[in-house]
């Protein structure tokens, strides 16, 4: 459930949000009337740009610079929402990379392997717990909604070039299960967003036509398209949905 009264005292971290999904959510959540921490990596130039434009729209939103694989450093980013924004009532974990580990799995490194683990999987429990802290009945919160980001080759087409990344992927919606059904009596919602390809720096563009040819719609999705979706797992509409995954796959 979000707890907290409609469009008052509601408060959003979402990993990644300097381009792509995480900035389109990010903007249409401050539509919304959500206060937006815009967590990012290294790209401060685009976080700030999100900031400036959610800004410009009447909006309140802070970027926060944060490794989610790193737990000092999750807790400082959490810290500071509350210092700046109030207490987080919704978290996306959206951040992710698909660069890290690529090829068979006779061919990847232990190194890259545990980098994109951290990136993916790891940044998950991290993020999570510092929410949870905050949001869970059991701490004294008012209880919140969270919401992971998957991926269709979680499933499928991953052989060969995104077997590690597939792997992260399915981690995070057995993840996504179990967290939904170990917070449930605490006021807390946990869902997962399977989005198939999406037009942001992660789809090469000169794959973009390609890719798109051969799904169902012709098409592959904008990043308002998987935003929607997970504002929709956010918010009261869903009440009772959790421990479940939405696809935003055009019928793929
Ligand atoms: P994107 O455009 O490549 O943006 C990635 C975002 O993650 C950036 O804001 C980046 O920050 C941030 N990031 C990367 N590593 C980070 C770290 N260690 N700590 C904090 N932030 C970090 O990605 P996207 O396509 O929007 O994907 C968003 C999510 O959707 C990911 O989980 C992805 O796996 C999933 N997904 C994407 C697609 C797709 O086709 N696009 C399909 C299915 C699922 P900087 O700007 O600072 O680098």
């Amino acid at each position: 459930m979000e707890a907290a009264t409609p469009g008052v005292d509601r408060v959003i971290v979402i990993t990644g949000a300097s381009r792509g999904i995480g900035a389109r959510t990010a903007s249409i959540a401050a539509q919304r009337g959500y206060r937006v921490c815009i967590n990012y990596q290294s790209n401060r130039t685009k976080a700030d740009e999100v900031v400036r434009s959610i800004e410009a729209a009447g909006g309140h939103a802070v970027a926060v610079q944060a490794d989610v694989g790193d737990a000092a450093a999750v807790a400082r980013m959490f810290e500071t929402v509350d210092r700046e924004l109030g207490t987080v009532t919704a978290l996306v974990n959206n951040a992710g990379v698909n660069d890290i580990a690529q090829g068979r799995v006779d061919e990847v490194t232990a190194d890259d392997l545990r980098r994109l683990f951290n990136t993916n999987v790891v940044s998950l429990f991290l993020c999570s717990r510092e929410a949870i802290r905050r949001m869970s009945t059991k701490h004294g919160g008012r209880g919140g909604t969270i919401v992971n980001l998957s991926s269709t080759l979680a499933h499928t087409a991953a052989a060969g070039r995104f077997i590690a990344y597939g792997a992260t992927k399915g981690a995070i919606e057995a993840f996504s299960y179990s967290l939904a059904q170990e917070v449930a009596a605490e006021g807390i919602r946990v869902n997962c967003c399977r989005p198939g390809p999406s037009d942001t720096d992660m789809i090469p563009p000169g794959r973009i036509a390609q890719i798109g040819a051969q799904l169902p719609m012709g098409r592959i999705s904008t990043p308002d398209e998987v935003a929607n979706a997970i504002l929709w797992l956010l918010s009261d509409e869903a009440s009772y949905v959790s421990g479940t995954i939405l696809g935003v796959t055009g019928a793929r």
